[in-house]
């Protein structure tokens, strides 16, 4: 359960809930009608047979389709979606169902948040990083030409069905890329999480059913906890901005890479909790042995975490200016998410620059 107030909902997972996703959502269909938005690689695979479930149980529903990847979070793709459902004559109790990774999840929660001023919304993730993250939470939005997720609204879904058969069919990347977001949970503030990612890690990323199921039930739960506490993102210390452990190194990596595949959000973010750590243990305010620690873990899945992992050289003084770009910078000093050990996550408003930079070289980046 997600408790929130007035709008709680339950986040269903299991292996093959597809096939029975029909029955699953109907009872929270107002007007017994909904519509999917999916993108072109999943409904290849895994559309048909949410229709056919949505069939058996005689929800009445047309899809939409539109490409895979980042691209489709813009406003002409918000605006070609709205006019057909629109189109389609949308009633107050349509509700749209999204099939598909995080990007049909922010560009389906998006449009539900604004179609009609907000009708009911489903999220059906098919990726590990939309099973264990975007799909729980109430984040949505679509990338402007000034940044990423600049436009967008906080609309909770009526229900999360999350089926990690579904992850059968991921590319192996796409695993490890979510897999990152759970190692990141468990530095945030749960030990035993971090522990038993290293202890179950390989079974994750293997695809085994149970060890699959579990990471994504954890992951979620830690979620759904930080989100109870801070829906909208507004306490000053200790809420959603946690979620950022990492996110500052990763989103100047990403940035440098346009958000066209070469570097994947969640690769990203595994060096950038690396990044993260490195820098907390460098400040004097973690254990180097967690250090050790992490890096061991990542090692031993083949995941990113070093220069050496990305797709090309990055230089320091262009990472530093993203980071400066990204968060507010006061007299050469930036706020970051920082660690005290593995599972003690906090914001740190008194960053300089000079370490940052201090540790990029250390770490390899050009100057
Ligand atoms: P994605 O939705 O692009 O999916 C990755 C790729 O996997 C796509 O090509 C997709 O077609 C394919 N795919 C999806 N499911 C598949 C399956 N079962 N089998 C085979 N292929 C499949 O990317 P993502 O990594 O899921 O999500 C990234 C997006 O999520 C970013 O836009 C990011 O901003 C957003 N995000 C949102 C939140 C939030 O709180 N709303 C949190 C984290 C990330
Ligand atoms: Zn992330």
């Amino acid at each position: 359960p997600v408790a929130l107030a007035g709008h709680s909902y339950e986040v269903l997972i299991g292996s093959d809930l597809l096939k029975d996703a029909g029955l699953r959502v109907k009872p929270h269909l107002p007007n017994g009608q909904a519509i999917i938005l999916t993108d072109e690689a999943v409904a290849a695979l895994h559309l048909k047979t949410l229709e056919d479930s949505l069939r058996q149980a005689d929800i009445r529903f047309h899809s939409i389709t539109v490409p895979a990847g980042e691209g489709s979070k813009s406003l002409s793709r918000f605006g070609e979606v709205m006019e057909n459902i629109l189109a389609h004559g949308i009633e107050r109790g349509t509700t749209i169902i999204a099939l598909g990774g995080g990007v049909i999840g922010d560009l389906a929660g998006f449009v539900a948040a604004t179609a009609l001023r907000g009708v009911p919304f489903i999220q059906i993730p098919t990726t590990l990083l939309a099973q264990v993250d975007s799909s729980v939470g109430g984040k949505t939005g679509i990338n402007a030409k000034a940044g990423k997720n600049l436009i967008g609204a906080f609309w909770q879904p009526r229900l999360v069905l999350a089926d990690t058969a579904a992850l059968g069919t991921l590319p192996r990347r796409q695993l490890v890329a979510g897999y990152a977001e759970i190692v990141k949970s468990g530095l945030i503030a749960d030990a035993a999480l971090f522990a038993w990612c290293e202890a179950n890690g390989k079974a994750v990323l293997d695809g085994d059913a149970s060890a699959l199921g579990e990471a994504v039930r954890q992951a979620c739960t830690f979620k759904a906890g930080v989100v109870q506490k801070d829906e909208r993102e507004q306490a000053s210390s200790g809420g959603r901005a946690l979620l950022n452990l990492g996110h500052t190194f990763a989103h100047a990596f990403e940035a440098e890479f346009h958000y066209d595949g070469r570097l994947l959000h969640g690769e990203a973010v595994s060096i950038g909790l690396h990044m993260a750590l490195a820098l907390s243990v460098k400040m004097g305010l973690a254990p180097a042995e967690d250090l050790t620690r992490l890096d061991a873990h990542l090692h031993a899945l083949g995941m990113p975490a070093t220069v050496a992992d990305l797709p090309h050289m990055l230089s320091t003084e262009t990472l530093l200016a993203h980071m400066g770009r990204d968060k507010k910078l006061r007299d050469g000093r930036i706020t970051f998410v920082l660690l005290k050990g593995i599972g003690k996550a906090f914001t740190c408003r008194d960053v300089s620059m000079d370490d940052v930079r201090a540790l990029l070289l250390v770490e390899g980046f050009a100057p």
